[in-house]
């Protein structure tokens, strides 16, 4: 089982690398892991951003908002994290950011393709969709709707806000976050030709799924990452 101090170490490298791949949106998104001893989640600390985190920014939180360990404020969209982490079992972490190019691409209402490998993450069959409300989810009730949409699947677009992905571990939830933006950003900069598109079809973006994104590529790429912002891990 891995420990709460290498969770908090993943979860400070996570918010990191979103702010090292544009994701940063001044203090706002966050990352958490699910607490081994099932107490909550471990939360990046409100009112910094992705940048300035390190393991004694990330907090835990129980399912009410309740600080149990570690010293900061906890972000209003904790309820995210909390209630995808109570409906997933298979989930131990959640990344939630308001990626530019993904709340772009989700205000067009097209259908997410596969333009490069990127998009095979997600499609077939398309993306998940939240439209419930493009607030803040600031309570149980909004993060359980959330966690709905998300359904069993490894991310949501929270229409006119953000992105939630998620995944069996801090790498898989991050990289994924990675993926799904530069899947929208592509898409976005091949309509924008305004010229028709070609993409991969469905049996092969399938296939792609696990051979480009398989669990020893996606950490294979995750080290790297851990490696450029510190060469000497
Ligand atoms: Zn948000």
């Amino acid at each position: 089982m891995t420990s709460a101090e290498d969770l908090r170490r993943e979860v400070a490298l996570g918010c990191r690398v979103l702010d090292r791949e544009g994701q940063g949106d001044f203090i706002w998104g966050h990352v958490s892991a699910r607490d081994p001893q099932g107490r909550g989640a471990w939360l990046k600390g409100a009112g910094l951003g992705f940048d300035e985190i390190t393991s004694d920014d990330v907090i835990l939180v129980d399912r009410d908002g309740g600080l149990l360990e570690g010293e900061g404020r906890v972000h209003f969209e904790y309820p995210i994290h909390t209630e995808v982490l109570a409906a997933r079992p298979d989930v131990g972490a959640v990344v939630h950011t308001h990626a530019e190019a993904a709340v772009a691409f989700a205000a067009t209402g097209m259908p997410l393709r596969p333009i490069g490998h990127e998009g095979t993450l997600f499609t077939p069959p398309d993306i998940a969709r939240y439209t419930k409300t493009s607030d803040l989810i600031m309570n149980a009730e909004l993060g359980a709707s959330v966690a709905q949409a998300l359904d069993a699947r490894n991310a949501v677009l929270l229409v006119n806000h953000g992105i939630v992905t998620v995944g069996a571990d801090v790498a898989t939830a991050v990289m994924t976050a990675v993926i799904l933006e530069r899947a929208c950003r592509s898409q976005l900069l091949a309509s924008a030709s305004g010229l028709p598109l070609t993409w991969t079809h469905d049996d092969e973006a399938l296939r792609k799924r696990e051979g480009v994104y398989g669990e020893h590529q996606i950490g294979a790429a995750w080290v790297y990452l851990r490696r450029r912002l510190d060469p000497d891990s």
